[in-house]
């Protein structure tokens, strides 16, 4: 069976691990490799290669680092149909979906191209007499990054393209669901030109995860995963004096008004709540239409669009979906369905029980639809994460708007209609860190900023943009003075000119 090792400075050196954990192929419920799960020893010896290789790292002009971004690019590139299948045989999405979850990391990637454009400092001249101030960015050191199991690509490359481009050492510890290409990231980076050291993965579980919050030469951590450890990610990070950012789980809202388009909505509902099976944290899992006209004319078209729903191997090229990611993420989702039933919503499709022929070990779960759905039922509170549908049935704008203002994710929503007004009034009040307008899935793209609000995001950064690179970097600020050294002092023999000798005053005093 193939064993996943660290990579730590070009060589593994967990062989040797304790424990491990089972990687499954969950098109066929097999365990298809096993992963080694680190301790604070393997992370110290990645701090110590990263410590080694930084200065020099931050030392290269930002031009050359930008370089071997570019060389990155066209490795991941060149290498996508392998990436993408080994993404697909790890998590399950079908190989479209894990194709888009490289592109979109790419993207991030092409923004850190442009590094060298970004990190120009600020400069004023003559903030006082004969003193300019100016600001330049600085890489933090070593930064960290925990990623979750369902973007492998997408969300490690948000982190460290923008950290390394940075000038800073980056160490990832992915899932430990599906690990293998995030390992085979690091790889291309060193084949692009990264120095060892710079770019390090470890791999583990909990114990990995406190070990990196707790060391003293980690500068910053960010993470991505569900809220309650997103939240204790946070806290521990800050309070071991680290600068952390901590993306939560989400619950996103579709607000579909009167006058929407419903076949568009109804498309769009068909990959934005149940593709990638729905493990997505901007799916979009909740619709909310305006007034009950709307409701029933949208259930009438949902009905025949999830029956259409193909679910197949993640191989399968004419699937939608594929399984979700191991069994007990499956018997999870059955759960909530069983919980909004108890709660008494109306289950109007039901994807348990559903099994794929000659797969059925595979961890596969049919499309669900829920009507009538209400905001006191504990299964509209929490994140379900799986293909499931929920409606809720809203009498007007104004309870639309609230709905997801008041839910205690705030990471995307959608509303569509014709009306621009509406719109706006909603995209301006409403209280979500990320706001689709006829657009499903509003992923900000990546030189703009991706992040939730309430319990979908812990700090106050983003990832990738702008932001990131504040986040992955520390700003210091100089304010210089060069008196007029150069001339001969006051009553020389040569009689040149004097020496200017000002006293040093607060410089807008003068
Ligand atoms: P998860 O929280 O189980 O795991 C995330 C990371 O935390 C993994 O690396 C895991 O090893 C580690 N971890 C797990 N348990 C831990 C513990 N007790 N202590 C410390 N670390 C621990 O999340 P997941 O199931 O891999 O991913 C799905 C979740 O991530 C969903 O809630 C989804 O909404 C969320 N997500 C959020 C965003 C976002 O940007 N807001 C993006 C993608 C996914």
């Amino acid at each position: 069976m193939r064993q996943l090792d660290h990579h730590i400075a070009g060589s593994g050196g967990g062989a040797a691990a304790a424990r491990t954990a089972d990687i499954f192929d969950p098109n066929t419920g097999q365990v298809q490799a096993q992963v080694v799960l680190g301790t604070a020893a393997d992370l110290d010896r990645a701090v110590a290669a990263a410590q080694a290789a930084q200065p020099a790292w931050a030392a290269i002009n930002p031009q050359r680092r930008a370089r071997v971004m570019f060389r990155f690019k066209e490795l991941v590139e060149a290498n996508m149909d392998a990436l993408a299948h080994l993404l697909s045989s790890e998590h399950g999405k079908v190989i479209a979906d894990a194709r888009g979850d490289i592109q979109r990391g790419l993207e991030v990637i092409e923004f850190a191209c442009g590094i060298p454009h970004v990190l120009k400092g600020d400069y004023t001249q003559g903030a006082g007499p004969r003193i300019d101030v100016y600001s330049m960015r600085q890489p933090i050191g070593i930064g960290a990054g925990i990623t979750p199991f369902n973007f492998p690509a997408m969300i490690p490359m948000w982190m460290f393209g923008v950290a390394i481009a940075c000038g800073n050492a980056f160490i990832l510890k992915p899932s430990e669901r599906d690990p293998s290409v995030p390992v085979r990231l690091a790889e291309l980076m060193q084949e692009a030109g990264l120095p060892e050291g710079v770019l390090q993965v470890v791999h583990g579980d909990k114990e990995m995860v406190d070990a990196i919050l707790d060391h003293p030469a980690i500068g910053a951590v960010s993470f991505v995963g569900s809220s309650d450890i997103a939240h204790h990610v946070y806290r521990r990070g800050v309070a071991a004096g680290k600068r952390v950012q901590a993306m939560g789980g989400a619950k996103n809202h579709g607000i579909v008004m009167p006058d929407a388009d419903l076949d568009q909505v109804v498309a769009d509902l068909s990959g934005a709540a149940f593709g990638s099976a729905g493990e997505r944290c901007m799916a979009l899992p909740v619709v909310v239409p305006v007034g009950d006209r709307t409701a029933e004319a949208l259930r009438q078209k949902l009905l025949p669009a999830i029956e259409a729903l193909r679910v197949g191997v993640s191989t399968d090229a004419e699937a939608h979906y594929g399984p979700v990611v191991n069994a007990a993420h499956r018997e999870r989702v059955a759960n909530w369905i069983q919980t909004g039933v108890d709660e008494g919503a109306e289950l109007v499709v039901d994807g348990r029980g559903f099994a794929l022929q000659g797969h059925e070990q595979g961890f596969f779960i049919g499309p669900s639809l829920f009507d009538h759905v209400t905001p006191d039922m504990q299964a509209y509170k929490e994140e379900i994460f799986g293909p499931v549908l929920q409606i809720v049935r809203a009498p007007d704008f104004e309870t639309a708007v609230r709905l997801p203002s008041e839910h205690q994710y705030g990471n995307g929503v959608a509303i569509f209609t014709r009306n621009g007004h509406a719109a706006r009034e909603f995209a301006a009040r409403v209280n979500v860190g990320m706001v689709g307008i006829n657009v499903p899935i509003p992923v900000p793209v990546a030189y703009h900023t991706f992040g939730g609000w309430k319990r979908s995001g812990f700090g106050d950064t983003n990832q990738h943009g702008v932001e990131g690179v504040k986040f992955w970097t520390r700003i210091k600020t100089v304010t210089q003075r060069w008196p007029d050294g150069s001339a001969l002092p006051r009553g020389s023999e040569d009689g040149g000119p004097s020496r200017v000798q000002d006293a040093f005053v607060i410089p807008t005093m003068e």
